[in-house]
């Protein structure tokens, strides 16, 4: 339960996405919620491994 393209930003002490450039939807970064709820994520980044 983790997602690479988040990255901790100490200010606001929440997650900002870098494929939508602002706040994480999620409280924990989630990628494989996010590619589900939102097709976003990793993939949307870069490509990753497939799960099967
Ligand atoms: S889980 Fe989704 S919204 Fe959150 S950082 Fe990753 S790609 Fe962005």
């Amino acid at each position: 339960m983790s997602c690479k393209c988040a990255e901790f930003d100490e200010d606001t002490g929440r997650y900002v996405c870098e494929v939508s450039g602002s706040g994480c939807m999620y409280f924990i970064p989630d990628s494989k919620q996010c590619a589900k709820d939102y097709g976003e994520g990793p993939d949307a980044c870069e490509e990753e491994e497939d799960e099967g």
